[in-house]
């Protein structure tokens, strides 16, 4: 899937996390959050993955080696603060590495 820069919704302006997937509208030249999609009257949308700068996070230390699951069991291997919240890159038992956000994961 294609990345974007875009860090925020251009409709309510909603901060993007990193990785988080959003929808791109070439007619507008932008991109939408899952709601905004909803009640926009657009018709072609094309999804993408909001890939932030390296200068927008505060690693997380504290949280790296934190156990937990998603579908599978993982490891977190790295965690970046976003004013918008954290995400975590974890590394799950067959070998995937991929971004979670904190939100949506149960660490123990
Ligand atoms: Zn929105």
């Amino acid at each position: 899937m294609r990345v974007t820069p875009v860090k925020y919704c251009g409709e309510c302006h909603k901060d993007f996390h990193h990785t988080e997937e959003v929808w791109y509208a070439a007619i507008e030249n932008n991109c939408f959050c899952s709601s905004c999609k909803e009640k926009l009257d657009i018709k072609d949308w094309e999804p993408r993955i909001v890939w932030r700068s390296e200068k927008d996070y505060k690693q997380r230390l504290d949280l790296i080696g934190s156990k937990g699951t998603v579908m599978r069991s993982f490891t977190v291997i790295d965690a970046h603060e976003y004013e918008s919240g954290v995400v975590l890159k974890v590394s799950d038992v067959i070998g995937g590495e991929y971004w979670v956000s904190e939100e949506d994961v149960n660490l123990f």
